[in-house]
């Protein structure tokens, strides 16, 4: 098709935004190199537990996209990677890539046989931090690809070596070196997507000082049918059934002390939310505190629905205090209360999440070349030079709008192709 097909679409980023770029432009014929940071393909919604607003499990797409993958000689996926260096100009760029040592090879067969004589536990981060895995570990249920890692700091080069004589297939290779790969790039599209808001910073919330205050995104996980509590929603502190509910919107957004921007996904993800409490417990009572709520499209219908559910209630008023039982673990929720009677309401809860933002990956990474970010960290396009940015990279995106983001920039990688 052009003379540029001998170069490749580097995709930074293996999330929903980065997969779908990267199959996009090779289902047309271009060869595409994903590079993501982490073990796995899959980014933050392979951590979710459904999606909105249909309220499917993000599982289906998720293999989808992996069976293409799989089946398409032009993709190359580099896990444990990043772009160390980009040089070059317009639809001539060479890029460098390290890979870092998984000090684990492609004859695993993710048994798991290695991890009970591994002595070294770390923080899952797939969890969010909610519980432990072995330093031998394997990133998620859904892994691509299915196989272990060894976390590089839990387990330092100096590692004990009691994983190696239970790994049958000689999996396991401590000494695995990192590795640099050089690639000829027509074009770079940035999909390293986002990271959630530290909620420690939120003080007067009490989040990593009350442990049944969780944030939206370790919600997700303790919803989770592969979570810590195998789908039963049990509250942090003692394991009881977490049914009195509530949600903080805009927790550290569109507040200049924090995020100033609003982050367009939270509000429909604390109505999925509010479903997820409902149907684990009719009896259960959920209480939504927001500023404004914020649903586009066809997401209003959904807003509709839960507004229908009596066991909802909606508060506008921005949360002030959070307190605590210290006997009980129960909460009390004060806030302001704008469209009742009083000046202040509170409210008792079992579990409060705060409904956080999203913080752009590389909002304090230096870029290779000519990149720009905006004052909020997301990153600018370049579609002229090629350079261009998807879903929560460039901008707070739901699932739809970041695969239509690949969806464009695959077409942008085409066209460039041709012109040159
Ligand atoms: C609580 C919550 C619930 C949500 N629920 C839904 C929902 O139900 N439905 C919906 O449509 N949307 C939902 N969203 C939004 C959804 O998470 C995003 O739309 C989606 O994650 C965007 O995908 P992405 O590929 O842009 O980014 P990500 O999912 O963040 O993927 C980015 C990938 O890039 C990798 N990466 C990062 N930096 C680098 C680097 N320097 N080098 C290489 N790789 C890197 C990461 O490891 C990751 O794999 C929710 C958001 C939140 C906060």
């Amino acid at each position: 098709m052009s003379a540029n097909n001998d170069k490749c679409v580097l995709v930074v980023g293996g999330g929903i935004g980065g997969m779908s770029a990267a199959i996009e432009a090779a289902e047309a014929g271009q060869h595409a190199v994903i590079v993501e940071a982490t073990p796995s393909l899959g980014g933050r919604v392979a951590s979710m537990h459904r999606y909105f607003p249909k309220l499917c499990p993000p599982v289906c797409g998720l293999e989808i996209n992996y069976r293409r993958i799989k089946s398409n000689p032009k993709i190359e996926v580099l896990t444990d990677a990043t772009l160390t260096r980009l040089e070059g100009k317009a639809g001539d760029y060479q890029a460098t890539v390290t890979i870092q040592a998984r000090r684990v090879n492609d004859r695993c067969t993710a048994c798991g046989d290695c991890i009970e004589p591994c002595p070294v536990e770390r923080d899952d981060s797939y969890n969010y931090g909610i519980g432990k895995t072995k330093a031998i570990y394997l990133p998620m249920k859904l892994a691509y690809p299915m196989r272990f890692a060894i976390d590089p700091e839990a387990c330092p080069g100096s590692s004990c070596g009691k994983c190696l004589p239970a790994c049958k297939f000689d999996a396991i290779e401590l000494d695995m070196p990192t590795k640099e790969r050089t690639f000829d790039v027509s074009c770079v599209v940035w999909a390293t997507g986002w990271k959630p808001y530290d909620a420690t910073r939120i003080e007067n919330l009490g989040f990593g000082k009350y442990k049944n205050v969780v944030t939206n995104v370790m919600f997700e996980r303790l919803a989770a049918l592969d979570g810590p509590n195998k789908g039963k929603l049990l509250r942090p502190s003692d394991g009881k059934e977490a049914k009195r509910v509530v949600f903080v919107q805009c927790a550290g957004s569109r507040d200049e002390d924090h995020l100033p921007y609003c982050s367009t996904v939270c509000c429909t993800a604390s109505l999925k939310h509010a479903c997820y409490v409902r149907e684990a417990y009719p009896d259960s009572k959920v209480e939504i505190f927001y500023i404004d709520l914020r649903v586009a499209g066809t997401a209003e219908d959904f807003l509709a629905r839960v507004q229908a559910d009596q066991g909802v209630s909606f508060n506008k008023g921005k949360v002030g205090q959070i307190l605590e039982n210290p006997d009980t673990g129960d909460l009390t929720v004060v806030a302001e209360d704008i469209a009742g009677t009083s000046k202040t309401k509170r409210v008792e809860a079992d579990l409060v999440v705060l409904a956080t933002g999203l913080v752009p990956e590389l909002a304090s990474v230096q870029l290779p070349l000519a990149m720009t970010k905006d004052e909020h960290g997301f990153v600018v396009s370049n579609r002229p030079d090629g350079l261009m940015a998807v879903g929560c990279a460039r901008a707070p995106s739901d699932v739809v709008r970041t695969v239509q983001d690949a969806t464009a920039a695959a077409a942008r990688a085409m066209q460039l192709g041709a012109r040159r």
